[in-house]
C-alpha cells in the first residue's frame, strides 16, 4: 500500500513540477519493478488505503482498547477519552458549530439512515418532505424513499439544475434538501454553500453527503451554513467500520434512536424508556472506538496538508488522465454538467466497443491497474447518462502518482491495439 510518508513526498515533488517537465520515460514506469508488480491503485473513491500515520496510531491505541463510558479502570478511561475527543477533532475538521452533535455511525449509508429517522414531526406525522437529485449515490437516495420525498432530475447544466431545485423548493413543504458534495460517479463538485442558502431561503435544511468530498476538499459547515454533513472513515484514509454525522442537535435529539439499547437511555423500565439526548441517543451498544479514533486521526492528517499542494497534486493527475483518455479514439470521458468547474480526483469513462467489466478485469490482470467498473450505486444517473450497463471509474488521492494514471493510459492504448 502507498505509505503516506513516501508518497506524500513523491506527490509534493510531482505537484511542484510542471507537467511538461515529466519525461516520457518516467511515464512508462515498468509494470515489474525490482521483481514486484507495483499495483496502481486507482480506486480510492471506493476505499482509500489507510495512511501510515493512521495505522501507527491504531497500533498505539490498540492496547488500551476497552469498554467506553462504562468502566472505571485505566484502559476504560483512556478509551473513553480517545473516543470522546474524536468527536471534537471531527467537529473541528468540518468547521462545525460548538453545539453541533457529532454522532459516530458505521459509514455514510448508516449516517443518512440515522438522519432519515430524525426528520421533524408535526402532530406525530412528518412535517415536510425530503428533496434530492437523481445524481445521488443510493446511500443518499434510498433512505429517503422510506419518508415523504420529492426528486428532481438534474439538467445538463448545474445552473439549470439549481434553478429546478429552486422551483421545487418554492412549492413549499420541503424540510430537507439532501445533496452530494461531489459525485461519486464523475467527481463533479456541487456548490454546497449556494445550495445551503437556497434551502434556507425556503425554510428547509440541507444535508451534504461528503463521502467523496471530504477526502479531497476542506469543508467548513459553519461558513457554508450547512446543517448536516456525513462521511465515512474508509474513504478518508482510515480503516473500515466508522462513519459520522455532524450537525444541528435539535432534530438529532428528538429523532428515533438509531440503535436502541444500552447507553442510549436515561432510564429504562420494563416496558417503557426515556431516551438520552446527545450522541448517546443514537449510539446504543458498545461503539466502534478504534474506527472513530482512526477516522479522527485521518482528519487531522488531511487538515495538516498544504491546501494548495493537495489541490495541485490532484489537478495534475486528473488533467493528465483526462487529456490522455480523450486523445484515445473511442474513449469518452463522462460528466453530468457541462458548466461544472471543480472536480475531485475521479474520472469516469467508457471505451467504445468494450464491456466495462472486461476492461477492468483486463487492466487488473495485464497492467496491475485497479479501478472500478459498474453502475457505482447510482443506477438512476447511469441510466440517464445513457450508460445502463455501466462504465469505468478511475479515482485517486494523496498516495497516487502520475505513473498510476500513465499505466492506465498505456493499458487502454494496448487494449485498443491488440483487443482483449
Ligand atoms: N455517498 C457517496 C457519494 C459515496 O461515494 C458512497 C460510497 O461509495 C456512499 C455515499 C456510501 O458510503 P459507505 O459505503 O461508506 O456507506
Amino acid at each position: 500500500l502507498p505509505a503516506f510518508g513516501d508518497d506524500h513526498a513523491a506527490h509534493e515533488a510531482l505537484a511542484a513540477r510542471p507537467l511538461a517537465a515529466v519525461t516520457g520515460a518516467e511515464l512508462q514506469a515498468p509494470l515489474i519493478q525490482g521483481g514486484h508488480v507495483r499495483y496502481a491503485n486507482l480506486d480510492y473513491g471506493a476505499s482509500a488505503p489507510a495512511l501510515t500515520i493512521v495505522s501507527a496510531y491504531l497500533n498505539e491505541i490498540l492496547p488500551y482498547y476497552a469498554s467506553v463510558h462504562r468502566g472505571a479502570g485505566y484502559a476504560s478511561q483512556i478509551s473513553t477519552s480517545v473516543y470522546e475527543n474524536s468527536r471534537n477533532i471531527v467537529r473541528d475538521f468540518v468547521g462545525g458549530r460548538p453545539d453541533d452533535s457529532v454522532i459516530f455511525t458505521r459509514n455514510t449509508t448508516d449516517s443518512l439512515n440515522l438522519l432519515a429517522g430524525c426528520l421533524p414531526q408535526l402532530d406525530g406525522a412528518p412535517a415536510g418532505e425530503v428533496l434530492y437529485l437523481d445524481i445521488e449515490h443510493h446511500a443518499n437516495l434510498l433512505p429517503w424513499q422510506g419518508v415523504p420525498h420529492r426528486s428532481v432530475i438534474a439538467s445538463p447544466t448545474l445552473s439549470a439544475t439549481i434553478a429546478n431545485l429552486r422551483d421545487e423548493l418554492s412549492q413549499g413543504g420541503i424540510s430537507l434538501l439532501a445533496v452530494t458534495g461531489a459525485s461519486n460517479v464523475t467527481g463533479e463538485i456541487l456548490p454546497i454553500a449556494e445550495l445551503a442558502a437556497l434551502a434556507h431561503e425556503f425554510d428547509a435544511r440541507i444535508v451534504v453527503d461528503a463521502a467523496q468530498l471530504a477526502p479531497h476538499r476542506r469543508i467548513n459547515i459553519s461558513e457554508s451554513d450547512v446543517d448536516y454533513v456525513v462521511f465515512s472513515g474508509h474513504k478518508l484514509y482510515a480503516p473500515f467500520g466508522a462513519g459520522v454525522v455532524v450537525g444541528r442537535p435539535d432534530w438529532l435529539d428528538a429523532g428515533t434512536p438509531h440503535l436502541a439499547g444500552g447507553g442510549a437511555v436515561r432510564e429504562a423500565r420494563l416496558d417503557s424508556v426515556s431516551w438520552a439526548t446527545g450522541p448517546a441517543r443514537h449510539e446504543g451498544g458498545s461503539p466502534n472506538v478504534l474506527g472513530a479514533a482512526t477516522l479522527a486521526r485521518a482528519t487531522q492528517v488531511l487538515a495538516g496538508l498544504d491546501q494548495q499542494d493537495w489541490h495541485n497534486h490532484e489537478v495534475a493527475i486528473r488533467s493528465f488522465l483526462v487529456e490522455g483518455l480523450e486523445s484515445i479514439e473511442g474513449v469518452t470521458v463522462h460528466r453530468i454538467f457541462s458548466d461544472s468547474t471543480d472536480t475531485i480526483g475521479v474520472v469516469n469513462f467508457s471505451v467504445e466497443g468494450f464491456d466495462a467489466g472486461l476492461v477492468a478485469a483486463y487492466l487488473a490482470a495485464e497492467h496491475g491497474v485497479g479501478l472500478r467498473d459498474g453502475r457505482f450505486c447510482a443506477h438512476p444517473l447511469l441510466k440517464r447518462l445513457g450508460l445502463p450497463s455501466g462504465s469505468l471509474r478511475a479515482s485517486f488521492g494523496v498516495g497516487s502518482r502520475l505513473e498510476d494514471a500513465a499505466r492506465l493510459l498505456a493499458g487502454i492504448r494496448q487494449l485498443k491495439t491488440t483487443g482483449l
